[in-house]
């Protein structure tokens, strides 16, 4: 009988040892997002939004599409923006395409702020620099697969990968290397390394127009 409060007992079989890793994998990012945020005097929900606004859309640069991108409830991202536009790092125009909200922009200053934390999570690819390609492969399909899944299973809102576009034809067998892949939007073959983490492009499965998650 395992003693109580082992680890045997804290994660019991194969599938809650992976959950368990990913959780791990999850705090470090937290980390390395409050250190970067901190620098500049901003929590990372609004270091996210900056990132988010510099890089472009998707999402539309509205409160209530940023607040669905990073799962959070509107009046929180209400404050995080708020807090920004009190620093002085976004600003807000009326939508001409609809009066009854606001288009997000960075000023000059979250420009700039924008741009030297856009890479925040360049300090966690140490732990990944010394797979070979292959594991690489191997590693960044399977996340995308779990992506996929937590998405169907309404974990994440938003999930704009290859593995969840309608515009994606899989190619190989899963689990078969070098993977050869198709994207019927760019129409090129693509290997698992160019699958995409987050693509402007993407549709849904079944769905047409304008990239949603
Ligand atoms: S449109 Fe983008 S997300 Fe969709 S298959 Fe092509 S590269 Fe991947």
């Amino acid at each position: 009988m395992r003693p109580p409060g082992s680890p045997e007992e804290r994660h019991p079989s194969l599938d809650s040892k992976i959950v368990a890793a990913l959780d791990r994998v999850g705090d470090a990012l937290q980390v390395l997002a409050r250190r970067a945020a901190g620098a500049h005097d901003l929590s990372p929900t609004q270091m996210r939004v900056l990132v988010r606004l510099y890089y472009g859309p998707p999402p539309d640069a509205v409160a209530g599409e940023l607040a669905r991108e990073f799962d959070v409830a509107d009046p929180t991202m209400s404050d995080a923006l708020s807090a920004l536009a009190r620093k002085g790092l976004i600003d807000r125009s009326p939508d001409p395409a609809d009066r009854r909200r606001h288009v997000l922009g960075l000023t000059a200053a979250g420009r700039a702020v924008a741009h030297s934390v856009a890479r925040w999570t360049a300090p966690a690819e140490v732990a990944s620099s010394g797979l070979s390609r292959s594991e690489g492969e191997g590693l960044l399909s399977t996340l995308l697969d779990l992506l996929e899944r937590m998405h169907a299973a309404g974990m994440l809102s938003v999930a704009r990968t290859c593995t969840t576009c309608g515009h994606f034809e899989r190619g190989s067998a899963p689990g078969a290397w070098p993977a050869r892949h198709r994207c019927a939007y760019y129409g090129y073959p693509m290997s698992t390394s160019d699958l995409r983490v987050d693509c402007a492009e993407h549709v849904a499965r079944g769905g047409s127009g304008a990239a949603r998650g």
